[in-house]
């Protein structure tokens, strides 16, 4: 994944000023409150909500199962569209590829839809490196991008803003960037949304590259389906002479018939919409209509190692529709950036120590980002059980050590010698009751002393229950 996050803290170290920023916390509850309860009536709309999650998740493991062939399928046929199709071993080939293909154009600016692959990436940046200005189209995009900001949500990047100081940023930032915000502007939705419409339009209209993800690649034809809800993305997969689609290798799916099982789950999982408002689909190249070069590049960047991982590769079935992030009580108070990356909540915290191994402090932490109150699986369209791929996570960051580690796997060796003695055992028992009241409240040493920070140590009884059974049952 890119570089952009590295050197992040641990995740309760990154997440310690969010957790205490009342603002924040206000703007996080409010928005996903909302839209998980409006997710439920949807939801509740269906009758055969369960078969359909079922065939979502069956369709997504059949196709990861023959990833190589669905892949190499996409690739003849795109290719037979008039498409040409790259392949990108990680971040850095990625950016390289789609750099040289804007710089092919001879433009310096590109306009770009939503893309979770391209921030993955880091292109924005790779791009600005190469003197190409590329400009967020999305709202909540536009948002994040002027105000110098990292994405929080995989649905609604800015939804640590409140309107108040939405305002404030369009005020300040929209002029560096274009069109200014028109004098005067409030923070009503209607004005806030005029000012992003009269300054992205400037923008549709002049560019002749634009850059998008997919949120599905249909195999035997070789169409990229991308959905919204603003138009913005329509725009930009239209209007530009050249469209470079940068997308993961795990969104193809085999058929149009599959498409019919995610376009149903896609929309009541992340807006609690019946379908999309927007809907754009594209194949290859046509005469006379849309792009006039099409650019596929399939991203892989960890996706093949994820893949073979029998536990952990049901993460790539994610549709990236954001339902776990909405139900979580631990991104509810640490908001998104504290996952150190651009797959936040719930699902980030199995992804991305996938995507980019758990070598670093803010990877080996999100495992543990979690209570595992199991919410997140309960909402998965495609049955993505979260909180097993936790665990599993979690074995794997112990088995590779530390120092918070080491401690836990002496604690449980000491553990197994005692069970494994039981005079040992009933002599430790004795002596922990009698001196019960001198035991402190809070245990002594750093990983020790966090553990009690938020738990009571539990009350001791004034006699070991053996000993109880053996005076009273006996
Ligand atoms: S893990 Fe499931 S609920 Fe979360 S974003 Fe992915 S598809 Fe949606």
């Amino acid at each position: 994944m890119s570089g952009t996050y590295l050197g992040m803290p641990s995740f309760p170290e990154a997440a310690r000023d969010a957790v205490r920023d009342v603002t924040l916390r206000g703007n996080l509850r409010r928005a996903t409150h909302t839209i998980r309860d409006k997710r439920a009536g949807a939801v509740a709309e269906l009758d055969d909500w369960g078969r359909l999650r079922e065939a979502g998740k069956r369709i997504k493991d059949h196709t990861l199962r023959h990833l190589d062939r669905y892949l190499v399928q996409v690739e003849e046929a795109v290719t037979a569209a008039g498409g040409t199709v790259h392949w990108a071993a990680d971040a850095a080939e990625a950016n390289a590829i789609v750099t040289r293909l804007v710089q092919e154009t001879g433009e310096s600016e590109v306009v770009k839809v939503k893309s979770m692959a391209t921030q993955e990436t880091g292109l924005n940046e790779a791009l600005e490196a190469h003197g190409i200005r590329a400009y967020e189209t999305d709202l909540a995009e536009l948002i994040v991008q002027l105000g110098k900001d990292r994405p929080s949500h995989l649905l609604v990047p800015a939804i640590h803003r409140n309107r108040g100081e939405i305002r404030d940023i369009f005020r300040s930032e929209m002029s560096e960037w274009g069109r200014p915000a028109p004098e005067g502007l409030t923070d009503t939705p209607a004005e806030l949304a005029e000012a992003a419409r009269l300054h992205l339009r400037e923008k549709f209209l002049r560019a002749r590259v634009g850059i998008s993800g997919a949120n599905f690649m249909v195999a035997e034809t070789g169409t990229l389906v991308v959905v919204e809800s603003e138009g913005n993305g329509r725009m930009c997969l239209t209007l530009p002479e050249t469209l470079i689609s940068v997308v993961g290798i795990e969104k193809v799916i085999p058929t149009w018939r599959d498409l019919e099982v995610f376009l149903q789950l896609l929309p009541r999982s992340s807006t609690a919409e019946r379908m999309n408002p927007y809907t754009t689909m594209w194949t290859g190249t046509t005469d006379g209509d849309g792009p006039r070069a099409f650019h596929l590049v399939l991203l892989d960047n960890g996706r093949t190692d994820t893949l073979a991982d029998e536990v952990g590769r049901q993460a790539l079935r994610c549709i990236r529709c954001s339902a776990c992030l909405n139900v979580c009580p631990v991104y509810e108070r640490a908001g998104g950036h504290a996952y150190g990356s651009v797959y936040p909540g719930p699902i980030g915290a199995i992804l991305s120590p996938q995507l980019r191994g758990t070598a670093s402090a803010i990877d080996a932490s999100l495992p543990y980002a979690s209570s595992l109150c199991g919410a997140c699986y309960d909402v998965c369209p495609v049955a993505i059980d979260i909180p097993e791929v936790l665990v599993h996570l979690r074995e794997k960051v112990a088995d590779q050590g530390g120092k918070g580690h080491r401690l836990e796997r002496a604690a449980m060796r000491a553990a197994t010698w005692l069970l494994d003695h039981p005079a040992a055992l009933t002599a430790g028992e004795r002596l922990a009751s009698k001196t019960r009241k001198l035991h402190p409240e809070r245990l002594p040493g750093p990983g020790a002393r966090q553990w009690t920070n938020s738990r009571d140590l539990p009350d001791l009884p004034a006699e070991p229950f053996r000993d109880w059974w053996k005076k009273n049952r006996a």
